[in-house]
């Protein structure tokens, strides 16, 4: 994994020992191994885990994100920011004795050469940190692999399927668990670009959910991002310096064509000010929603009984279209949605 994270990371470690030594800028004594992205501190090793782990404790305490007693289930794919929140969540659940029971929950959406190898890695992690680990399928779940769904709709909207199966996936595999929350590894890069990227569409409505560190919650489970103002640097050097397997291989299917382009632009921000990506999450945070833009009101699916802002949820519509063999249905025009729900309801043969 490393050398490639590395070199695309282009991380600032100190290689060259021929040169003088950089003393730690803790003053402990040692030599500094790294300069770390976030504040440009020369630290060791020792003193870059401590303050890598400390702000973690830190945002989990300050956001007040778990109890005492609280099932936590790690959304698990076998990437770095999975890996890194699975290894620092139990390490700061034994320091801090948090009081809590963690799970490993995993979602195979079933593309292969993609998925089955990444859940190796999940599951070698399962064996290094002794956390349990539950593994659901699309296809038990849904009767469909992301594979036999590209092969239905090409490769245009496959994301869109695959988001939205995943998301009401692990709320299922969260309530078959019992937990109380699950937690994700979205990073502060991640969320950066979900602010770009939501105002670059004019999505403000959803900015202030996207830089929230706890969503969902009330008639459904919590969910909370510990590595909400973590960046993603210094999620691989630590991977990198803990020796942590994770696989990092990117999905088949990718297109990210827009994430890429705010990515691309967020970094070079980064070069001309170093505390972009905070500095955007902040925007995203304090960014009031204007009165007059109408937020979806959650309830629950008609169908399956899974939350939904309509009727009928975003999976059972894509579900039926797919099965019906009109893949377009859920990604179609708002009328037809409509028309297709009013049509259900009434348990009417489908005509659009
Ligand atoms: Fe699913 Fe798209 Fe992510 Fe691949 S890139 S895992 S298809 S959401």
């Amino acid at each position: 994994m490393s050398t490639k994270d590395f070199q695309n990371n282009s991380l600032n470690i100190f290689h060259n020992k021929s040169v003088m030594p950089v003393p730690c800028s803790t003053k402990c004594g040692k030599d500094a191994v790294l300069k770390r992205p976030k504040t440009g501190d020369a630290l060791c090793k020792e003193c870059f885990f401590w303050a890598f782990e400390s702000e973690i404790h830190f945002t989990i305490e300050k956001a007040k994100l778990f109890k005492p007693g609280y099932k936590v289930a790690i959304g698990a794919s076998g990437g770095k920011d999975s890996t890194v929140l699975a290894y620092v969540l139990k390490l700061l659940n034994d320091r801090y004795n948090y009081g809590l029971d963690l799970f490993l929950l995993s979602i195979d959406e079933g593309i292969s050469g993609y998925r089955d190898d990444s859940l190796k890695t999940v599951e070698q992690n399962r064996d290094d940190y002794k956390i349990p680990l539950k593994i659901l399928s699309y296809k038990d779940l849904y009767g469909w692999t992301m594979d036999e769904i590209v092969e239905q709709i090409g490769r245009k909207n496959n994301c869109t399927f695959c988001g939205v199966f995943r998301r009401q996936a692990l709320d299922r595999g969260a309530a078959l668990l019992k937990v109380d929350a699950i937690a994700t590894g979205h990073n502060a890069d991640d969320i950066a670009e979900t602010v770009i990227m939501n105002i670059l569409r004019g999505d403000i409505a959803r900015l202030q959910r996207c830089t929230s560190i706890i969503t969902a919650g009330d008639d459904s489970i919590m969910r909370c991002k510990p590595l909400k103002y973590t960046y993603e640097k210094e999620i691989v050097m630590y991977a990198f310096f803990k020796k942590l397997v994770y696989f990092s291989t990117e999905c088949k299917f990718a297109p990210n064509a827009y994430r890429g382009h705010a990515r691309t632009y967020i970094k070079d921000l980064e070069k001309v000010r170093p505390s972009a990506i905070i500095d955007i999450i902040h925007s995203g945070e304090t960014l009031q929603v204007k009165e007059t833009v109408k937020m979806p009101v959650k309830r629950k699916c008609s169908f399956c009984g899974f939350v939904s802002s309509q009727e009928l949820c975003k999976a059972c519509i894509l579900l039926e279209g797919l099965n019906r063999g009109l893949p377009k249905l859920g990604i179609g025009k708002t009328s037809k949605i409509n028309k297709f729900i009013a049509e259900k309801m009434k348990n009417k043969p489908l005509v659009i």
